[in-house]
Parts: structure tokens; sequence; C-alpha cells
């Protein structure tokens, strides 16, 4: 669809469409709140279901408010863009945007290939699968995996296991349309108080990449908290320890306003049986977390540990956050050759496969 489009608008030079979801990534990749930016996606979403004729004609008559999911920003935005011009909400992201979000890592970037933790709005994110994989292969990638929330995480709308059979079927159609890009199937899973995970063991077996975290009593005493930890490591449907100690280095969109300390466990113990069962640890890009912290990234550099680096993206806009963990990985010694997301899919598949 994206090809016949451009052509179409070809004698224009600019797709609203286009720039519309150009404004939710910029906006998205900074950090702005998923509220501000859903006018956009939504305007982009209803331009879709029209014919080009349909909202230049609207355009020309000044009447792009009366589309359904059209408002007085968006209309200014499709109106400048039908014209031709850059929009100037557009210009003026496109300005504040041009500040690289890291320095260093670019090459560890360039060798990865997709990104194993990303949300869609099936639990906590803000847009659906195929927005995310459409923008994931705009990146450059080769495969992204689809990692929503286990059912025990309701405040972020977890996935019952009759959700996630749902999901595996809507991930097929979305891989027939965007081939050879790849969505490979997965899941963030709770890490439970007793070490055991938040969903069926044979559903997480059928699943391509598992992702395992920590969500909940975060502060337990440390003995408690490594058993918790050595449990789904050593669990063979465990692919990923994600985001290990729990900190928040800063708020998130008005939650943790101090940011949360570190969860305290025997690092040692944690990273060698992650060496030891193959389950990578995740450096986990997004702004608030920056986990691990540099000294536990060195500790499992020098364990010998396999690396995941991932967004844990809850929107498009921020799958482009991958910078900030190669930037890091690469400033702590992690060799590219021990992150899983530097293979292919199918090296990536013939390793999860417990
Ligand atoms: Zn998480
Ligand atoms: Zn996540």
């Amino acid at each position: 669809m994206a090809a016949s489009r451009s052509e179409q608008h070809a004698e224009h030079d600019r797709d609203p469409v286009t720039d519309l979801r150009r404004i939710a990534f910029l906006l998205e990749r900074s950090l702005a709140s998923s509220y501000r930016v859903k006018a956009f996606r939504g305007a982009a979403t209803a331009l879709l279901t029209l014919k080009p004729e349909e909202f230049q004609e609207a355009a020309a008559a000044g009447k792009l408010t009366s589309l359904k999911g059209v408002g007085d920003t968006t209309a200014a935005v499709i109106e400048q863009s039908v014209s031709g011009q850059v929009p100037d909400y557009l210009a003026k992201l496109e300005q504040e945007g041009a500040q690289p979000l890291a320095t260093g890592g670019e090459a560890l970037r360039s060798a990865l290939r997709g990104d194993c933790h990303t949300h869609s709005d099936w639990s906590d994110g803000g847009s659906p699968p195929a927005e995310m994989a459409w923008t994931a292969k705009e990146l450059g990638h080769e495969y992204l995996v689809l990692t929503d929330h286990s059912p025990r995480l309701k405040v972020a709308n977890g996935l019952t296991a009759e959700r996630l059979h749902r999901q595996l079927d809507v991930v097929a159609v979305i891989n027939q349309q965007l081939a050879p890009f790849r969505v490979l199937t997965g899941i963030e899973v709770d890490i439970l108080e007793d070490g055991t995970l938040d969903q069926d063991p044979e559903l997480l077996a059928r699943l391509d990449v598992v992702v395992a975290s920590v969500h909940s009593k975060l502060a337990m005493p440390a003995k408690a908290m490594t058993r918790r930890m050595l449990a789904a490591v050593e669990n063979p449907n465990t692919d990923i320890l994600g985001h290990c100690t729990g900190r928040m280095v800063r708020p998130r969109e008005g939650r943790n306003p101090q940011g949360r300390p570190e969860s305290e466990f025997d690092a040692a113990a944690v990273f060698a049986a992650c060496q030891e069962h193959s389950t990578a640890v995740e450096v986990n890009s997004r702004p608030e977390r920056l986990d691990p912290p540099r000294r536990l990234l060195r500790q499992a550099v020098a364990a010998g540990c396999l690396f995941s680096i991932d967004t844990d993206a809850h929107a498009p806009g921020q799958l482009d956050w991958q910078i900030i963990g190669t930037s890091r990985a690469e400033e702590c010694g992690v060799p590219a050759d021990r992150v899983i997301n530097t293979w292919s899919a199918d090296d990536l598949i013939a390793w999860t496969r417990p």
C-alpha cells in the first residue's frame, strides 16, 4: 500500500500520512506522553481509510476537521502537507530531534538486526503490533519480537493465555504482509515471587522469545530476590533476563517522582547462572531505566554472559532508542558476537528453542 500511495502523491512530493507518522515518531522518540501523540497517529490512521482525492478535496475546501479523527492541529499539518510544504509542526520537531540520543555505540547499533523487547496496545503500549512492525522495518530491522506483558500485570493489561493465542494469529497475518521482515512471537513474562513464570509453560515453550522480568516486590530482601531470579534464569523457557535491577533513574510519565533504587541481589550468582544456562542479560535502553548500571554490565561481561540490547519500546518512535543501549554496552566492553540480536532471526530462534 505504501508504494501505491507514494505514487499517487508523486505530484505533491509529500504524503500527509507519512508526515503525521513522522511527527508521532519524533514525539515518541522524545518521550512525549502517548496522549499527545494519539492525535497524530489517529489522523494518520483516519487518512489511510480514505482515497487521497477525498482528503485533498477536504483540504482545498478548508473542511479537514469535518473528517473523523482530524482536529485543528492535525488539519493544519495535513493542509500544509497536501500543498507540498513541510508542515511547520514537523519542521520544528525535526530541528529539535536533530540531536543524537547518545554518542558512541554506532558500530554496535549498526550490527543489530532486531529488537527483542517491545510492547503493543495489546498490553500497555500505544500502537498496534502492525504499526510497531512497520516502524521497525523502516528503521532497518530484519525482525521485531513482540513481548507484551503476562496476566499478573493487570495495570499493564497483561495478556491471558487466550489473548496471547489470538495475538499469535495476528502476528501470522502481519508476517504475510511485511515479509521478508518478521515479527517473532514473544512475551515479557513476570517473574513471580517464588521465581516461577506467569504463563503456561507449554505456551512459553511455543513462543520464539521469552523475556522474564521482575515487576513486583522489587524491594524484597537480597537472599529471597536472588533465589527468585535464579529460578527464572534457570527455567529452560527463559531466554532473556529483562531490566535486572528494576531501577528508575528518572520519573516515568509522572510515576516514581524520586526514581527507584536497584533491587538487591547476588549479582555474581545471577550472572554465573545466566552464563551457565545461556540466558541473555538484557541491556535495557529506556532512558528512565538504563538497566543494568555500568558496574553490573561490566560484571556480566566478565562473567561471560550473552546480552540482548533492547528498547522495551511502548510506542513506535521509542524503537529508535537502541543507540542509548549500544553506547553503554560499547563503553562497558560488550562484544558484538555476544549480543543475540546481532544474529539473524533463524539463528536467534535456533538458540531460544528449549
Ligand atoms: Zn518490564
Ligand atoms: Zn517491557
